[in-house]
């Protein structure tokens, strides 16, 4: 079997690893060539670099690879959730030793796995792939510096459009729709830097333009991110000048190169379909909201290459993925619900009230803490919220008190 995989991130890297780890433990014989233009090091993809549980497990599991500890900036203890009025600690409380989210450069990442991909014996092609054909019984692959011909192709190309349009062109995908980020680094000295503690800053500021906006402690700088519909780096500039943004980071800071990416928010289209699978973000299996890119693409990834090897390579034998993710296909109508009451209830100020009620509801706080750290799905997160009357009492009553008492003071 000859497999082609365009895209050496976590998505790609993961299938590789895994095609050649189980056709090992199946007896087969599996050929992988893996296309990435990119040098790391040199050039990025956009990332807050926070990892969320269980991806040490999902390393060890399924690529079979000890979790690199060296590559971990800080263990995440918690979130600082703002909005305009009002900030919450979160934290987990529903384990006694909760597992901390872990902070990395993403660069680091993506060069470790890149490097147990040429280690397991997979050819890594630097180059960028261009277009592709589909025959009877082939793929063929036109990169800029060649052709190559396998049995099946996966599409681990995150949301390049060029590669996302040329594979819409020979099949019936089509991109996930998604957002706009813009990421910058600040460098406020490393006595603010160390002031964040090990906690993330999280904002849900009252415009609808902005989705979130964080702020991230790295070893020696701050890595600010907003994501919405259409950002751009001038709105990024208004957030960090914001009053809730200035009570954490107090601006003016030096912003000196601003990077800008996407993450999907629903799954593509016909992301399979004959000698051809999808993984990570071009496939879409995302949480729709915020969360586990990184987890979701090397999973995605490992599921891939278990079906091509143990079901083949055509359009149903590929459809198992639907049956792998149906968690995460699940949860999408949740996250979308999460996303559209997280964006209107800060715009109208209503998310004031729910913070307070946290504070003093446990159920509710863990709930935040679920969404914002993405350790849950969102259907867990609004199960939670929703089994109990009396936070639902407890939370309109909040919300008509606010909206009878006007503009809330600032906690
Ligand atoms: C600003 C931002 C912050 C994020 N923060 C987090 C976070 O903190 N934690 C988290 O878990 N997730 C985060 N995500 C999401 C996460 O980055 C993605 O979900 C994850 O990277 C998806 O991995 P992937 O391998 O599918 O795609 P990508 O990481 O996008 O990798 C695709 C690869 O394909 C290569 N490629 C594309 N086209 C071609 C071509 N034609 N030829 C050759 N190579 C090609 C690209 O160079 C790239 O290396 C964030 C996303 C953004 C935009």
């Amino acid at each position: 079997m000859r497999v082609l995989i365009v895209g050496g991130g976590p998505a790609g890297s993961s299938c590789a690893i895994s095609l050649v780890r189980l056709a090992a433990k199946l007896g087969r014989t599996v050929n992988v060539t893996l296309f990435e233009h990119k040098t790391f090091g040199t050039h990025y993809n956009q990332c807050m670099g926070v990892l969320s549980p269980p991806i040490v497990q999902l390393m060890e599991e399924y690529l079979g690879l000890p979790f690199p500890r060296e590559l971990v900036l800080r263990e995440i203890e918690g979130y600082w959730l703002h909005t305009e009025n009002r900030s919450i600690y979160l934290s987990d409380t529903s384990s006694e030793h909760p597992e901390p989210s872990l902070a990395t450069r993403r660069v680091y990442l993506d060069g470790f796995l890149l490097s147990k991909v040429q280690t397991a014996g997979v050819e890594v092609v630097v180059d960028r792939v261009v277009d592709m054909e589909f025959t009877g019984d082939s793929v063929q692959l036109y990169t800029e510096g060649g052709s190559y011909e396998a049995d099946v192709l996966v599409g681990a190309f995150g949301l390049d459009r060029t590669m996302g349009e040329a594979l819409g062109r020979r099949t019936g995908y089509r991109a996930p729709d998604f957002l706009d980020t813009v990421v910058t680094k600040i460098h406020p000295g490393l006595e603010i830097v160390n002031s964040f503690g090990n906690r993330i800053h999280a904002f849900l500021p009252k415009r609808l333009d902005i989705e979130f906006a964080a702020l991230v402690p790295k070893r020696n700088h701050i890595t600010a991110l907003i994501a919405g519909r259409k950002v751009t780096s001038g709105t990024l500039l208004e957030f960090l000048k914001s009053p809730s943004c200035s009570a954490v980071l107090n601006f003016p800071y030096e912003v000196q190169k601003v990077f800008k990416g996407n993450f999907p928010i629903c799954p593509a289209k016909n992301f399979y379909g004959d000698r051809y699978i999808t993984v990570g973000d071009s496939a879409g299996l995302v949480r729709p909201f915020k969360g586990k890119g990184i987890n979701i693409a090397i999973s995605s990834g490992y599921y891939a290459a278990r079906n091509i090897l143990e079901r083949g390579i055509t359009r149903e034998a590929l459809s198992q993925i639907e049956v792998d993710f149906a968690e995460q296909i699940g949860d999408l109508w949740y996250g979308r619900a999460a996303r559209w009451l997280a964006r209107y209830l800060s715009f109208f100020s209503f998310f004031d009230p729910v913070i307070e009620v946290a504070g003093h509801n446990e159920n509710l706080r863990q709930a935040l803490f679920d969404s914002v750290s993405a350790h849950n799905t969102y259907r867990s997160v609004l199960g939670r919220v929703t089994s109990s009357p009396r936070l639902i009492l407890e939370l309109t009553g909040a919300v008509g008190l606010s909206l009878l008492r006007g503009k809330q003071p600032r906690a």
